[in-house]
Formats: C-alpha cells, sequence, structure tokens
C-alpha cells in the first residue's frame, strides 16, 4: 500500500466568512514556508522513503503560486519519490487560472486540476459565499483546463439561506455540462470562529437550510449528477468515467499519507498527527530540526476497526461486515434501506451515506 503526500499552501489573497482552514494573506512568508517545507522534506524522507502514489498540492490557495515558488515547492519535496504513474492534484481558484498557468503546472508534473468554483450562480458565488470571483471567471478556468486536457474536479458548495433543490440540480447540471469527470459537492457548514458562524449564532445572518431540506439537497446531487454518468463513491464526492480522487481515497479507506507544512495531517497506519497551524512556529521548529505538531494520538486496535467502520459508511464500497460489533444491527438498517449486505460486505445506499454519521453511532 503505497503512501500519499499532502503539502499545505497556507496563503490566501483574502478570506472566504465560511472558511476555518489555516491560511494567511501575508505572502511575504512565502520564502520562510518554502524553506520550512525543504527541511521537513529532508526530516521525513528517512522515515517516508515512498515512493509517494498520490501528491495533493492543496490550501489555502496554491494558484497563487508563481511558477518560481512553484518550482521552489518542487524542488523542496524533491526527496520524497514518487511511484509511476502517480496522481498530483493542484488546488486552484478560478480567477488565477489561465491557459499559460495550467500548462506551467502540467510542466511540473500535476495531472489533475481542483478547481473551486463552488457555484455557477451569482446568487450563491456572490451573495451567500461572497467570493471574490465571478461565473465568468468559472467558465474561463474551465475552458482553459478543458484546453490542455488535463483532468478537472469541481468544487461545489449547496446548503445557502433560501436555496431550493431544483435550483441546486440546475447549479450541478451546469457542472457536469463541463469537462470535468469529478465533483465534491459540499453543504455550506461555516466554522464556528468564522465571520459566517458567528453571524449566525448571533441571529444576524439569513439562516441556512433546516435538516429536512439539506437532506433533500444532498438527495438531489446524487440524482442531477446521476444523470450526467457521475456516481456517488463517497459522501461528498462523484465521478464519472471511473474517475476518483485517489489521495482523497487513501483518507477514507486509511492508507498512509504525509502532510508537510503548516497545519497539515499526517496518518502512518497506527496514528495520526498534525503540525502547528503558524508558519513562523511551524518553519522555527524546523530551523532547529524538530517538528511543531499541535496534536498527535496512537490508536488502540479497537480505534482502528472503529475509524474502518466509520470511515467505510461514507464510502459506496462500504466496508467488511466482520469489522462491526454490532452485527445484530445489521438486517434491521437493510430493511430500513440505509445499507445492502452482500459478498460480507456493508454498502450503504444514498439514504445511509447521508445518515453515515448517525449509522456510525450504531455499528462503531
Ligand atoms: S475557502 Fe479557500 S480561498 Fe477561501 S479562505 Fe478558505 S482556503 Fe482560502
Amino acid at each position: 500500500m503505497l503512501p500519499g503526500l499532502y503539502v499545505h499552501v497556507p496563503f490566501c489573497a483574502r478570506k472566504c466568512p465560511y472558511c476555518d482552514f489555516y491560511s494567511v494573506s501575508a505572502v511575504n512568508l512565502i520564502p520562510l514556508w518554502l524553506e520550512g517545507l525543504a527541511r521537513e522534506a529532508a526530516l521525513r524522507a528517512g522515515d517516508w522513503p515512498g515512493p509517494f502514489e498520490t501528491v495533493y498540492i492543496g490550501g489555502g490557495t496554491p494558484s497563487l503560486l508563481s511558477p518560481f515558488d512553484l518550482a521552489a515547492l518542487f524542488e523542496a519535496i524533491s526527496p520524497l519519490r514518487l511511484a509511476p504513474g502517480y496522481e498530483m492534484t493542484i488546488e486552484a481558484n478560478p480567477e488565477n487560472v489561465s491557459v499559460e498557468r495550467v500548462r506551467t503546472w502540467l510542466d511540473f508534473g500535476v495531472n489533475r486540476i481542483s478547481l473551486g468554483v463552488q457555484s455557477f450562480d451569482p446568487r450563491w458565488l456572490n451573495e451567500s459565499l461572497s467570493r471574490g470571483h465571478t461565473v465568468g471567471d468559472n467558465m474561463g478556468a474551465v475552458d482553459a483546463v478543458a484546453s490542455t486536457g488535463a483532468s478537472l474536479s469541481l468544487d461545489m458548495i449547496f446548503g445557502h439561506p433560501g436555496q431550493q433543490p431544483e435550483e441546486w440540480a440546475s447549479d450541478l447540471d451546469k457542472a457536469a455540462a463541463t469537462w470535468a469527470d469529478h465533483v465534491s459537492a459540499y453543504c455550506l457548514t461555516p466554522g464556528p470562529g468564522t465571520p459566517m458562524g458567528r453571524a449566525l449564532a448571533a441571529g444576524v445572518a439569513s439562516k441556512l437550510p433546516g435538516e429536512k431540506l439539506a437532506s433533500e439537497l444532498f438527495l438531489v446531487a446524487g440524482e442531477a449528477l446521476g444523470m450526467r454518468g457521475f456516481t456517488r463513491y463517497e459522501v461528498s464526492n462523484f465521478a464519472r468515467g471511473g474517475a476518483v480522487c485517489r489521495h482523497n481515497l487513501k483518507y477514507w479507506r486509511r492508507e498512509p499519507y504525509l502532510g508537510l507544512g503548516p497545519s497539515a495531517h499526517s496518518f502512518d497506519g497506527r496514528g495520526r498527527w498534525s503540525n502547528t497551524s503558524s508558519v513562523r512556529r511551524w518553519a522555527a521548529a524546523l530551523g532547529r530540526g524538530e517538528h511543531s505538531l499541535e496534536f498527535s494520538e496512537e490508536l488502540t486496535e479497537r480505534q482502528r476497526r472503529m475509524e474502518q467502520v466509520m470511515l467505510g459508511l461514507r464510502l459506496a464500497e462500504g466496508f467488511p461486515a466482520g469489522l462491526t460489533e454490532h452485527p445484530d444491527k445489521l438486517a434491521e438498517l437493510e430493511e430500513g434501506g440505509f445499507l445492502t449486505l452482500s459478498d460480507d460486505m456493508v454498502r450503504p445506499t444514498p439514504k445511509g451515506l447521508l445518515a453515515a454519521d448517525a449509522l456510525a453511532k450504531i455499528l462503531a
């Protein structure tokens, strides 16, 4: 089982009001971050000889990086070997994408672009999400990627105040009519400490859809994209022509992955850890030849099994029935239409994927 490599690019031009990923707008820190990255890759290379089967350059906004900075990024991670046939994804914001930019990424070995379009409707894109790019930027970026033939994934967000299922279906239809072979569809969930999260808690922002409408929106996504040849292979992820994200599958299948950069997470099969969410503290520790961790845990055998069940409930491929400590509940859940049981595998139905967290409480 070959590992995956995640590189966190912690820079964004501006902070979106709902986002709680770690990123800063201080691009003057890019040289310090690149220095830290080279040190971290060199330090980890001994324990993680690879070869790495997937690379995911995420953020933050990796598409903010100039070709010069990207060259330094690839130089920094060069001690980590890649496997033949690797998948390499870069996350991009539409306003940074041009044919020339995409060609540069492909020249560096990238073969998959994950584009944060979020919506093709200005009501959701600009009014609800306050994103700085336009529907026109989305279309231009999609066309730029399509002209190069690179694999394209679109990130979409649903669950806006007042959004109806038919409006969400129409938004997805526009996404599916593009060159994209992968769509990630996430429900708008503002972090509690974000401006949108605080406004919602204070009752001064328009309410998000309630549970019933949110469930309808979730199910509509499967139907709308299903009509365009996409299959839901994970709670929030759809692919057509088998173009699943091999990197993200490693997270859900509990395969090892190494995360580099501030706030990046890692998992080695026995335990997981995350780096400090501060460019300066992370880089300073690496300057002393140390890692600066925010969190780490070793998992017991039972915790590992429970994780397999919880994560398997997020995947259409499911998990081996022998992993649950509550096999007596399976028949009842199958009868309720939440899952199917065959070949000793438990596979969630669309209704089961919607209720993955509740099912995990019963089966894990
Ligand atoms: S949503 Fe993306 S672009 Fe916006 S702040 Fe978060 S990481 Fe940056």
